[in-house]
């Protein structure tokens, strides 16, 4: 059995970077890790493989969606310390489903007799849940992770992520792992005081807290994992990944979160 893992997070908080670095933090610690891309931006797995791969659902379209026509060597490519990836790609922009994408990905692995077979599974999926569609990968996965920053709009996100996860507990066996602080600004951005005071109303605790970087930012350019960058900070940036892989792969204690809700974080957070 793997252990799954959903993360998400407002859009362009970090998820893809601290995927790759997580999956890529877990691999060097021995488990055998597949990454699966869930957002039509299709880079999640950039930073482990340095480039854009094809998606399953562009592979599917060139053989008129018949699942048995498609070999894993058509979609996966294994990347940084052994790390195999995948990007499902989206819907036609405007039609079609996320949910859809997600369900032919996983289907795809079972046919290939692949689903069971990684220690970890890591779903980067996408911002915000609007639709059912979005929250799919919750149907699958063990633990969700929430990646935001110490602002109203990361956080606002986070409380509706923990809706979300909260509402397919009900149904599902997925739980809440934590949240991970990202662009963590102690000088100019408050560090992590309202993300720390959000965690424990909600019930939950932020596990990992990443800096903001410039060798973060040039890592996602190269498309490297932060332990194939040199640089001034690289221990600052790789130990966070450490101590969050070692986490996660000891079964992290999770929760059931008690979000707020939509209307009442507005004025919540106003007074922290
Ligand atoms: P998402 O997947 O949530 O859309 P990305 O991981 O693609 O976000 O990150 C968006 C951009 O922000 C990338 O260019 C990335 O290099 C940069 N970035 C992410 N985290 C950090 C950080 N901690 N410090 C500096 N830059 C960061
Ligand atoms: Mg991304």
């Amino acid at each position: 059995m793997s252990l799954i893992l959903a993360i998400y997070g407002k859009g362009g908080i970090g998820k893809s970077t601290t995927s790759a670095n997580l999956s890529a933090a877990m691999a060097l610690k021995g488990a055998k890790v597949l990454q699966i891309g869930c957002d039509p931006k299709h880079d999640s797995t950039f930073p482990l493989t340095g480039h854009l791969q094809p998606t399953v659902i562009d592979v599917l379209d060139s053989v008129n969606f018949h699942l048995e026509d498609v070999s894993k060597e058509d979609v996966i490519r294994t990347g940084f310390a052994g790390v195999d990836t995948l990007e499902s790609g989206g819907p036609p922009a405007g039609s079609g489903c996320g949910g859809y994408v997600v369900g032919e990905t996983v289907k795809l692995l079972k046919e290939f007799g692949l689903y069971d077979k990684y220690d970890v599974i890591v779903f980067d999926v996408l911002g915000d849940v609007v639709c059912g569609g979005f929250s799919a990968p919750l149907n699958y996965a063990d633990y969700g992770l929430i990646i935001a920053c110490n602002d109203f709009d990361s956080i606002f996100a986070a409380n509706r992520l923990c809706l979300a996860i909260a509402q397919k507990s009900q149904r599902h066996k997925v739980k809440l792992a934590g949240i991970i602080a990202n662009r963590v600004d102690y000088e100019y951005g408050g560090g992590t005081s309202l993300l720390d005071q959000f965690a424990e109303k909600v019930g939950t605790k932020v596990i990992g807290r990443v800096p903001y970087h410039d060798l973060i930012r040039r890592s996602r350019l190269a498309g490297k994992t932060l332990f194939e960058m040199e640089g001034p900070g690289k221990e600052e940036c790789t130990r966070p990944f450490e101590e969050m892989a070692e986490y996660l792969l000891a079964q992290p204690q999770a929760t059931i979160p008690n979000p707020y809700h939509d209307r009442a974080i507005f004025e919540a957070i106003g007074g922290w």
